[in-house]
């Protein structure tokens, strides 16, 4: 159970070829540069897990693979899914999607610099869900959940989930808070709405998993070359990372 204390967990926006976009911003990867990295980790024997595998893993039903971590997307765009399924699927990787469920198959309102990026369709979605690709909630309409009031926030929460498990027939097990964006409240409801996993961008805890509904992610950026990476998934810089964050925390009390 020591190595998911330091299990990175990568999160990715868009894997898109620079001529699709309009803004080449820090949320878009091309898809050649992911693949090196996907690449790396199958060259030095890293186990992509999913959702259902870390609730199987802390309930004690499987092993922690050796060399840990997990991969996620953010926002389940339509094109990012066309590009990665395929690469992934040939080379057996596991994947985690979120799904802003009140704009399946729409534009994303919240990315401003790139607003005409389709999300996926539900049909997408249904034929996609399976062991390897899983999509998991990211809200209904990707507000900040820690600027909502609590009922708000737990209807965000709870039709979300609702919603998707309708669409994929299986299980949502965890919230992907927008924008990095929850609090002590938002974080209660979302155990509450069922959930067993909240993920973060950054966390006042020490370790990955020390708190499960404050999961911290690594953002990957278009700017990381291959040592970027290395190091980015290495478990001195997960631990440093959870140390800085701390340290972040307790200053600004
Ligand atoms: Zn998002």
């Amino acid at each position: 159970m020591e190595k998911l204390n330091y299990l990175p967990v990568l999160m990715y926006h868009n894997i898109i070829d620079k001529t699709s976009v309009k803004v080449s911003n820090n949320y878009c990867i091309e898809p050649r540069q992911f693949e090196r990295q996907m690449d790396y980790l199958v060259e030095k024997g890293y186990n992509c897990i999913n959702c259902e595998d870390l609730e199987n893993i802390l309930q004690g039903r499987i092993e922690v693979p050796e060399k840990p971590i997990m991969i996620t997307f953010d926002d389940a765009y339509s094109e990012t899914l066309n590009n990665v399924v395929p690469l992934l699927a040939a080379k057996k990787i596991k994947s985690v999607f979120t799904v802003v469920t009140g704009y399946i198959g729409r534009e994303s309102s919240w990315e401003k610099e790139n607003s005409s990026y389709l999300t996926a369709t539900e049909d997408q979605i249904k034929k996609l869900a399976g062991p390897l690709v899983t999509f998991e909630s990211h809200t209904k309409k990707h507000l900040h959940l820690a600027g909502l009031s609590l009922s708000e926030a737990e209807k965000e929460l709870v039709k979300s989930k609702e919603f998707l498990e309708s669409i994929t027939g299986r299980k949502v097990r965890a919230i992907f808070y927008p924008y990095g964006s929850y609090n002590e409240n938002v974080k209660r409801l979302a155990a509450k709405a069922g959930y067993l996993f909240g993920f973060v961008i950054a966390s006042s805890k020490k370790t990955v998993i020390q708190d499960l509904f404050e999961i911290r992610r690594v953002y990957m950026k278009p700017s990381d070359s291959l040592s970027d990476f290395k190091r980015k998934i290495a478990p001195w810089y997960i631990w440093y990372r959870g140390r800085r964050e701390v340290f972040r925390a307790v200053g600004s009390r």
